[in-house]
């Protein structure tokens, strides 16, 4: 398809006939518009598709597209040889992109989401993935009955995301490499494990009931014991494990894989919350309300291609000056049923899954649209975009902040990026240069939640940034606690004589306005200024508190 085009699941249709589809109405009209307006070449659906105005949209020919109905979304399309094996199997999305650029990042996402691509097996452990597992699953589970249960564990190692924050995500990785093999090793011929992402494994016991589940749960957890060598470090490894069976006497039974691997991963969370080891599933551990994580993920990754996500943003202040100094774009996820979720109940997630590359490239590109809109109506504001510590690990940064501000047209100098020190101490050997490169570009750099990390004097003369953002939970205590005013304000003068501006986040209220700027501080942001706000009200705001805000002040920190 012709650059700017619609994604349509980039490279399945190519190899096997059959595209991804769009549905989503408002994507498509969206998309409908942008293509008048000349911005996307085409728009491209499976079949015809009648929008509820009555609106015709003509689609590909069905013959094209090579499925025979519209193919639902994430459904796997395939072709059964002559033996009712499953070939040529692929996972179609909806997707919904409205410039090349966001095509190109969902047609990664699609392709990660395809099984033929990642064919059937993990890279980095070698063990099956979660695609595999679940056909190979749903046979053995069409077999299974109360004379002949199956079980399915499911497995999350212990603490792993602090080998991943204190060690760096290579190390983690290497460590991964060594546990899926190890856990292997524990099991039988028959038996089939797989990683299900991240630190999850699943595995699935054809012909073991309760008994020799948890017979087998012990053999896994007894063959993490021996350390783990990686890059000369001993790393020991614990995990949480939960058992779910398909038949057992006197009780209700689950017949899906679906429904085996949730009650699998509900009881392998009550094994963490009890630090436990081992739990098998009873029902009235399910309170029904919680989802699973697998189920998250794929909801989260449809908000995430259908584009559900949306971008507030809170002003930060200059107090002295009396100006706006720039807005912070904070990412919520506007949820069909639940309602707007803030980051903390979905960001987690994201970074687990690995959901959160295409997230942060997507969340950059609208910040930046977003500083192109305001910026063509004469308000220069800079946008702070928070850069995921995930992605920082990735070399294509600058690359792809350089192309979304070409593609905008909008000057550099417009888009500032938070980073914690956490992130960047994970792997400063990879993060530093591209700080370097994004600085050279003349993007502005802030340290966020200054204070809470492991900082050090001598790391943070060492980092590219030009700004301390003191986390709020210092500056919050401030008026309470003379320990933490004492911190805020050696936060402070450390940050000034570095030669860098420091804000204050958090402010609540006027008392501790007053004691930042009797510490020196001018900038600030917090709900005294104003929450995180949608971009209309942002310029109403900003309008109504500085009267003649706009091009003669421009809201970037130096100006
Ligand atoms: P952060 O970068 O430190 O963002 C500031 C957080 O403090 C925001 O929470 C903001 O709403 C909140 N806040 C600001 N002023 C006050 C105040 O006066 N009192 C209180 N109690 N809170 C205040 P939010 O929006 O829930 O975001 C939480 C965190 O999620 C952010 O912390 C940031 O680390 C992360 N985050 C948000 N959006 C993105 C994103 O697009 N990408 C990435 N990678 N992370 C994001
Ligand atoms: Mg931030
Ligand atoms: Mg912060």
């Amino acid at each position: 398809m012709s650059a700017g085009g619609w994604a349509v699941g980039a490279g399945l249709g190519a190899v096997l006939g059959v595209a991804a589809v769009l549905l989503h109405e408002r994507s498509l009209r969206r998309a409908l518009a942008q293509q008048q307006a000349g911005m996307i070449a085409a728009v491209e659906t499976i079949g015809d598709k009648v929008l509820a105005d009555g609106t015709v949209v003509a689609g590909l020919p069905r013959q094209r597209a090579g499925a025979s109905a519209a193919v639902p979304e994430l459904e796997t399309v395939g072709a059964r040889s002559g033996e009712g094996q499953l070939e040529h199997a692929v996972t179609g999305l909806l997707v919904a992109a409205r410039s090349s650029f966001e095509s190109t990042v969902l047609q990664e996402l699609v392709s990660q989401a395809d099984p033929l691509h990642q064919a059937t097996h993990d890279p980095l452990t070698g063990l099956l993935n979660r695609e595999a597992l679940m056909t190979t699953a749903a046979e053995v589970v069409s077999l299974a009955s109360k004379h002949h249960p199956l079980s399915v564990l499911m497995i999350d190692l212990d603490r792993f995301k602090d080998v991943n924050d204190s060690l760096g995500h290579g190390i983690g990785d290497r460590l991964l490499a060594q546990v899926g093999p190890r856990l292997r090793t524990a099991l039988r011929p028959g038996d089939t494990i797989a990683r299900l992402g991240g630190d999850e494994f699943a595995v699935l016991l054809p012909t073991a009931g309760e008994d020799g589940a948890q017979l087998v749960a012990e053999r896994l957890s007894e063959a993490l014991e021996t350390p783990f060598e990686v890059d000369g470090m001993d790393l020991h490894v614990e995990a949480s494990i939960g058992i779910a069976v398909s038949h057992r006497p006197s009780r209700p039974s689950t017949h899906t894989v679906e429904g085996l691997l949730r009650e699998a991963e509900i009881a392998m969370y009550r094994a963490k919350g009890e630090g436990a080891g081992v739990v098998v599933f009873e029902p009235e551990h399910d309170s029904g309300h919680g989802r699973s994580r697998l189920e998250l993920s794929a909801e989260l990754r449809r908000a995430i291609t259908q584009w559900q996500l949306v971008l507030h943003y809170q002003p930060v202040v200059d107090v002295v000056q009396g100006r706006l100094a720039g807005v912070e774009a904070l990412v919520r996820w506007e949820h069909p049923d639940r309602g707007l979720l803030p980051p903390a109940m979905f960001l987690p997630l994201a970074e687990q899954t690995g959901l959160i590359i295409p997230l942060s490239k997507l969340v950059l590109a609208a910040a930046v649209e977003q500083a192109a809109t305001w910026f063509r109506a004469g308000y220069p504001v800079q946008i702070a975009v928070n850069l995921s510590p995930r992605w920082l690990q990735h070399a294509d940064v600058p690359e792809i902040v350089s192309s979304v501000l070409s593609l905008h047209d909008v000057p550099p100098e417009l888009l500032r990026l938070e980073i914690t020190e956490s992130a960047v101490l994970a792997q400063p050997q990879q993060a530093l240069p591209l700080l370097n490169r994004l600085r050279e570009m003349g993007i502005g750099l802030s340290l966020d939640d200054f204070g809470t990390g492991y900082s050090s004097m001598t790391h943070l003369r060492h980092l590219p940034v030009d700004e301390l953002k003191v986390d709020r939970g210092f500056v919050d205590a401030m008026t309470t606690s003379p320990q933490d005013a004492v911190i805020v304000r050696a936060a402070i003068e450390l940050g000034h004589n570095l030669g860098m501006d420091v804000v204050a986040e958090g402010i609540e209220n006027a008392d501790t306005l007053a004691e930042i700027v009797s510490a020196g501080c001018s900038l600030a942001q917090g709900y005294y200024f104003a929450r995180p706000l949608p971009p209309d009200d942002l310029l109403i705001w900003a309008n109504e508190r500085f009267p003649g805000f706009g091009v003669d002040q421009p809201a970037s920190r130096h100006s």
